[in-house]
């Protein structure tokens, strides 16, 4: 198979578990991050002809890059996962300005960004498919993460409007909003107390994420939907 599949934050975490599981399927890969060392470790360690790039997706020019670079090495992108995020929880009255600004940036404008650069390909090549990771806080709001859930929930209206946008041209756009999931961005939190409000009793491996990913991204007939992958704590909500 020689589709390409981009996948922003593919060196760690849910990304990186994504990219396991499309590279086990054939897609050549190009793994993104802003760390090259991490991004080159992930897209070694898949085995095969996949490619790493260091990009900050909160810049217009190192996204517009990436994109000139990938289509020189792999050629035209023809899925899109977007999974670098960031988070920076306190209570809003505590925020500083310039961690209100370094989450929109890297959550909700970057995808935005990097959204721009794959429609603008796919429509040439007439079709592609888009997975952005939300968040199931983006969905339901949570205490102490109101910026956080902004660039979430803003996530949502974004990809739902762009899959209106671009239907016509054969590209589909879909998010998927996981609850708590085992990675760097989750191993301060304190799990024996949260878990006790997730129905499944546990937070959530990668893995378990990145199939929904790869089933959104496969699915001809879905988008602008919203797949939660959370164990059940929306109920709880
Ligand atoms: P990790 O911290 O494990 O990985 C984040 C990835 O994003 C890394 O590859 C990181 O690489 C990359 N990244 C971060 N900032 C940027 C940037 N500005 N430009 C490019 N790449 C960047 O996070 P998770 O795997 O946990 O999270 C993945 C996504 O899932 C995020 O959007 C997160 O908000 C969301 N999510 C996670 C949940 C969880 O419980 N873990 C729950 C709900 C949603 P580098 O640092 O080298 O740039």
């Amino acid at each position: 198979m020689d589709k390409v599949c981009a996948i922003f934050g593919g060196s760690r975490g849910i990304g990186r578990a994504v990219a396991q599981l499309m590279a086990r399927k054939g897609y050549r890969l190009a793994i993104i991050a802003r760390n090259l060392e991490g991004a080159k470790a992930a897209a070694g360690d898949l085995g095969g002809n996949h490619l790493a790039f260091s990009c900050d997706v909160a810049k217009e020019h190192d996204v517009r890059n990436t994109f000139e670079e990938m289509e020189k090495h792999l050629g035209r992108v023809n899925f899109l996962v977007n999974a670098a995020g960031i988070n920076r929880d306190s209570l809003l009255v505590r925020t500083k300005t310039e961690d209100m600004v370094s989450q929109l940036h890297t959550n909700l404008l970057g995808s935005m960004l990097t959204c721009k650069a794959a429609v603008r390909t796919m429509i040439q090549q007439q079709g592609g498919s888009i997975v952005n990771v939300g968040s199931i806080v983006g969905l339901k709001g949570n205490s102490g993460q109101s910026v956080y859930s902004a660039s979430k929930g803003g996530l949502v209206g974004f990809s739902r409007a762009l899959a209106k946008e671009v239907a016509r041209k054969k590209i589909r756009v879909n998010v998927v909003a996981p609850g708590f999931v085992h990675t760097d961005m989750t191993k301060d939190l304190k799990e024996e107390h949260l878990k006790k409000n997730i129905p499944l009793g546990r937070f959530g491996e990668t893995l378990e994420v990145a199939h929904a990913v790869v089933f959104l991204l496969e699915s001809p007939y879905i988008t602008g939907h919203v797949l939660v992958v959370d164990g059940g704590l929306q109920l709880m909500l």
